[in-house]
């Protein structure tokens, strides 16, 4: 492991210095740079390497299979084409009512404040949204105001990406207060995979918006394998759990990187540890360039049954996919359901 002193830095200085030159990344991992075939280069110019050093401090030197690094690393494979693996699975394209919103599911309504993410995961089924076209701007809130009172069955608003925690605590506070006028909001959603790559985002200004917000918070995070979570970064999210925020994970499942009971299994208890409850298992989405990291439903059943039979119940994430057009993700169990 690489020390970058990165517990003392402020997250936005590490924001602003991320890793996007893959020669770099594999010079920090000491890894030749024949890891790199030409194809991952122009692979990285279709979705730009972005890395924040502190997860490269969590990945192992010299292994070229690091699975934090398979996650981040472009690839030549990802200029594969495959049939079935198109650039926008989800059809959220004709989901959008209007700009960085998304209704799909009855009670829960989806706001992307920002298109910007703090990690390009490579297996990301937005990797080909256009978000810039499509944020809301600052003077869009009367519409979303009034598109949300007009539907009394929306409780809860999900802040995700993007990734809302790149933006600033002014304007999360700002969002925030905007909901928080809404008698019919209970519920303050955020997803985010920063907590993980970037711990220090959980700051005490972070934590005392969060707790003197009338709505109950839920922070969604995403990581995927144990070695993601060290122990500071546990100890940051720890601190969520002991102000009363829940924190629960989702993660996806990825060939090379987290395909095996054991590692799931290690996944979900080293969350547990740090008090954060593990939540969806997605399968990945058929998005183009990510046919690497698929595996088959028959493999993924037997890699969930292990799972079943090796951790308590309450640690067992929901297998899911989401399905365009469906009211919720959908629940998979046994090979037919695929
Ligand atoms: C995943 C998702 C949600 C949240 O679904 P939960 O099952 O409540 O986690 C809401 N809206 C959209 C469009 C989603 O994709
Ligand atoms: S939206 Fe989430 S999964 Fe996709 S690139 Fe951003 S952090 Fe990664």
């Amino acid at each position: 492991m690489i020390n970058y002193l990165y517990q003392e830095q402020n997250w936005q200085t590490q924001l602003s210095n991320l890793v996007t030159d893959p020669a770099e990344l594999l010079e920090l991992l000491q890894l030749s740079p024949e890891q790199l075939l030409s194809g991952a280069l122009l692979a990285s110019k279709q979705f730009k390497l972005r890395v924040p050093r502190a997860f490269v401090g969590k990945m192992q030197l010299g292994n070229a299979f690091d699975p934090l690094l398979l996650q981040v690393l472009p690839h030549h494979l990802e200029l594969e084409e495959h049939e079935g693996f198109v650039t926008d699975p989800l059809g959220e394209e004709q989901a959008n009512q209007q700009p960085g919103v998304l209704h799909k599911y009855k009670s829960r309504f989806l706001l992307t404040l920002t298109g910007a993410c703090a990690v390009h995961c490579r297996y990301c089924f937005r990797r080909h949204f256009p978000y810039q076209e499509n944020l809301p701007k600052q003077d869009d809130w009367p519409n979303i105001r009034d598109y949300l009172v007009s539907q009394p069955d929306i409780n809860e608003v999900i802040l995700s990406g993007g990734d809302p925690l790149t933006l600033s605590d002014r304007k999360l506070q700002l969002w925030i207060e905007r909901l928080e006028s809404l008698p019919q909001i209970k519920f303050l959603r955020i997803h985010s995979r920063v907590p993980i790559v970037i711990p220090n985002r959980i700051n005490d200004a972070f934590i005392s918006i969060l707790k003197n917000s009338r709505l109950r918070i839920i922070l969604v995070v995403h990581s995927n394998h144990a070695s993601e979570l060290d122990d500071f970064t546990c100890s940051q999210l720890s601190k969520l759990v002991k102000e009363q925020i829940t924190v629960l994970n989702q993660a996806v499942l990825l060939k090379g990187v987290n395909d095996s009971a054991d590692v799931l299994v290690d996944l979900s208890y080293r969350l547990f540890d740090a008090g954060v409850m593990p939540y969806y298992l997605h399968v990945l989405d058929k998005v183009k360039g990510a046919h690497h990291f698929d595996r088959s439903p028959q493999d993924i059943d037997d890699i969930y049954k292990a799972v079943l039979a090796n951790l308590p119940g309450y640690l067992v994430p929901k297998l899911v996919r989401e399905i365009a057009g469906e009211k919720n993700k959908t629940p998979l169990f046994g090979v037919s359901t695929f």
